[in-house]
């Protein structure tokens, strides 16, 4: 039934990284005032925080507002209450996800810190298995890791993420009765693509220029390298001009993805001061994929690979763990969530207008 109160909505966001703050709130409305990102019509944080605080929760599974902040952290230096409206909007940002994911995996993965820990070992230990049936045969395990990465894109686009897309386009735009003009669903769709690879509304915010530099260059690398890799075949290929940008993509992906782990370390921003174990999955694993495949093909060219062979094998498990697990249930997610938001949004103010 809609808008029923549910006085444990509480108990649930505690356990997705909104420890103390939830009801310090006294609604003032200088979050909503500071915010660069709020718009007529289209207002947080703290509505959602009302939300919140009521346990609201479909009123908060049809809001896509959550996805808009880009955590500068305005808000909650200027909080009169320390009620941390930035971290609360991020916790919402992870219920959202477990809301829209259909298998119940991401809910298990985000609550319980085991179960992912569990789940990253069995795949690791499903990799050597294989390795082992195959004799450890250098050339059919690379043979099988290159297709391997290329059914987990078919199938984890297919079978999760493209219904997850479709299960928040239902609770945001038909569920929140959402009636915008056809024409508004075409330019919606168009903008999608701009979106998702500048997220170029984060210039909205002050202070966020190196940080959206960083974003940027991390996304551009991350696909790049997977083009690469998967299509291109970078470790089987004698094309010099691949070769070298495989390098160049594989290393902005370590390397940047480094210097975020180094500045979440050193909490020094609002963004970096409450880590969630899943946003430490998923840097630690995108660090550790675009290292371990620059390593990968580094050793290939100097003819090293042949003796050390555990490298592959570690990229093997390390992508597998990625595909299988971090990118379909963990934050990898948001990439996607955040960008659709924007074209859902679009959509409400047409409606609206
Ligand atoms: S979160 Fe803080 S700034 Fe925002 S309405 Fe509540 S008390 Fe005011
Ligand atoms: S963290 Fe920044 S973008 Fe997010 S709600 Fe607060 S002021 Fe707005």
């Amino acid at each position: 039934m809609n808008n029923r109160v549910d006085p444990n909505f509480k108990n649930e966001l505690y356990k997705l990284g909104n420890k103390e703050s939830w009801n310090d709130c006294f609604h003032c409305g200088n979050c909503t005032a500071v915010c660069s990102l709020t718009e007529e019509n289209i207002v947080f944080p703290r509505k959602a925080i009302r939300y919140m605080q009521m346990g609201l929760k479909d009123k908060l599974a049809q809001s896509a507002e959550p996805w808009l902040c880009y955590y500068c952290g305005d808000c909650t230096e200027t909080c009169p209450r320390d009620a941390n409206p930035g971290e609360i909007m991020m916790a919402l940002r992870r219920w959202q996800t477990v809301k829209y994911e259909w298998t119940g995996l991401a809910g298990l993965f985000y609550k319980s810190f085991t179960s992912l820990i569990v789940a990253l070992i069995l795949v690791a230990i499903a990799i050597l298995t294989i390795g082992f049936m195959k004799d450890f045969n250098h050339e059919a395990i690379m043979h099988f890791g290159h297709s391997l990465e290329f059914w987990l894109i078919i199938c984890v686009f297919s079978i999760i993420l493209v219904p997850n897309i479709i299960r928040m386009f239902y609770f945001t735009v038909i569920k929140a009765k959402v009636k915008a003009p056809i024409g508004s669903y075409i330019a919606a769709f168009l903008s999608l693509f701009g979106h998702m690879f500048t997220q170029i509304k984060t210039f909205k915010c002050d202070k966020q220029t190196t940080r959206w530099l960083i974003h940027f260059l991390v996304v551009m690398g991350y696909l790049g390298l997977l083009v690469i890799t998967v299509f291109l075949d970078w470790f089987g290929t004698e094309n010099q001009s691949i070769i070298n940008l495989g390098y160049i993509t594989g290393g902005l992906v370590f390397v940047f993805t480094f210097i975020l782990m180094i500045s979440r370390l050193s909490k020094n921003r609002e963004l970096n001061k409450y880590s969630h174990s899943t946003d430490w999955f998923f840097i630690i694993w995108l660090f550790l994929m675009g290292l371990t495949a620059f390593l990968v093909r580094l050793f290939i060219d100097i003819d090293l690979l042949t003796n050390n062979f555990w490298l592959y094998m570690i990229h093997l498990m390390v992508i597998t763990q990625w595909g299988l697990l971090l990118v379909p249930f963990g934050k990898w997610t948001h990439f996607l969530y955040r960008s659709f938001a924007v074209s859902f949004i679009n959509l409400k103010k047409a409606s609206l207008s």
